[in-house]
């Protein structure tokens, strides 16, 4: 309480867009309104600007070197790693893997956990609104080991049914794996109650964190998850870039995932003694210049602060909803009572992805399809939805702008 009280304050957006150089480009003669940030955030000028720095002053391969450039590499690796223990509130930095984004992380885990102790009867709980990350490696788990992948179901807000979770767990779960931001709806899971559930049930947890990781505050050790993924891209951060956290017992345990450079310590055609924690995981040249900027990232995050973030994204979802639901003919799909950053809808008549086409005409962006949730649009006997999902730099001029090209496109299909 204390800690939110005093860090909360006014935030200048105005300010805080003149920080992203893209903002200022127009799109088809419009200026910009970028409302597509659940895809991917845009990049402040800290991260580019840490990108170039790298590569125009100490570009080098990192560990093995020992002349200046790989030493100053090197360090500055190593400095994201400290800033994402520190953002995560991990215990030990060995905890955090770097990875290609949460995809890596969840394949990561479905691969060298997954393969050690998943077998023939076994279950992993997953639920209705995973994106195909926190499907497709699990379903592929689960055919190559004759495991069961069971689901947890929705309610028509796209809510978790959480007795029905409680239901589906048993002696036989070995894994729950699921999102913790929605990110076709917005709806935040109740990890917290998700984790301690399966924990009372024997299981482990995994968390697809893509669409928490910028909004919300993380705490690994408060929330006690035992994997958690993201990607860079997704909180401001370059592409190419994310991080796997896990319980380091959990990691030490674990066989390797790929084979090669920079996770062994010893070679020999007879034995491979691998390295230690993290190291053990990241095989090969990592992308050294994205995870270098991923840490300009997280200071420009922790500069303005998650707390403000969130009231700030809050204030536009609950207008953005406001203003689309007078709109006759829409309806918001997802309309959790915990949801945050998104607002998905579908409108009478009119295919989602004429909707995007129409308003990118305008200059706005917005995504349209089934968001790699597809067994979710299915569930909602959707094919889609149209979706604007918010970051800091959004304002509401921008959803009226939104609200404007939305009135023109219905004028001109219904
Ligand atoms: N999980 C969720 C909830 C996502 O929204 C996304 C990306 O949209 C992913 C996983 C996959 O992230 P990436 O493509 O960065 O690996």
């Amino acid at each position: 309480m204390i800690k939110t009280e005093s860090i909360q304050r006014n935030i200048d957006i105005d300010a805080i867009r003149q920080d992203f150089p893209i903002l200022k480009r127009k799109v088809k003669g419009f200026p910009l309104v970028y409302l597509d940030n659940a895809a991917t955030t845009q990049k402040p000028a800290s991260v580019i600007q840490a990108l170039t720095e790298y590569y125009s002053g100490f570009n080098a391969n990192i560990h093995r070197g020992i002349h200046t450039l790989a030493e100053e590499a090197t360090a500055a690796f190593e400095a994201t790693r400290d800033a994402v223990q520190h953002f995560m509130n991990a215990e030990a930095r060995e905890e955090i893997i770097f990875t290609r984004g949460t995809t890596e992380g969840i394949n990561l885990v479905a691969y060298a956990w997954g393969r050690q102790n998943i077998d023939v009867g076994d279950e992993i709980i997953i639920s209705t609104m995973e994106h195909h990350s926190n499907i497709v490696p699990w379903q592929h788990l689960c055919e190559e080991k004759g495991a069961i992948l069971k689901v947890i179901p929705i309610n028509d807000k796209g809510e978790l049914l959480m007795e029905e979770y409680e239901k589906l767990l048993s002696g036989k779960t070995r894994l729950v794996s699921v999102v913790y931001v929605s990110n076709s709806m917005g709806t935040v899971n109740p990890v917290k109650r998700i984790i301690d559930k399966a924990h009372q049930a024997g299981a482990i947890v995994m968390l697809d964190g893509a669409q928490a990781a910028a909004h919300l505050d993380i705490d690994v050790q408060e929330l006690d998850c035992d994997f958690f993924a993201f990607s860079g891209h997704k909180i401001y951060g370059p592409t190419g870039v994310g991080v796997l956290y896990g319980k380091k017992q959990l990691l030490e345990s674990m066989p390797i995932f790929q084979g090669g450079g920079e996770m062994i310590k010893d070679v020999s055609f007879e034995k491979t003694i691998y390295n230690d924690l993290p190291y053990k995981f990241e095989a090969g040249t990592p992308n050294i210049a994205d995870t270098i900027a991923l840490k300009a990232a997280l200071e420009f995050i922790d500069n303005i602060g998650k707390e403000n973030i969130r009231r700030h994204e809050d204030k536009l979802v609950t207008y953005a909803t406001g203003e689309l639901e007078k709109i006759p003919g829409l309806r918001i799909i997802g309309t959790a009572t915990d949801k945050i950053s998104v607002v998905s809808f579908v409108v009478d008549g009119i295919h989602p992805q004429d909707i995007g086409i129409l308003l990118d005409s305008r200059g706005i962006a917005v995504r349209t399809g089934h968001h790699c949730t597809q067994p979710l649009m299915d569930w909602f006997c959707i094919p889609g939805t149209s979706r604007a999902s918010f970051a800091v730099y959004n304002t509401m001029d921008e959803i009226d702008e939104l609200v404007l090209g939305l009135h023109k496109v219905i004028k001109m299909l219904a």
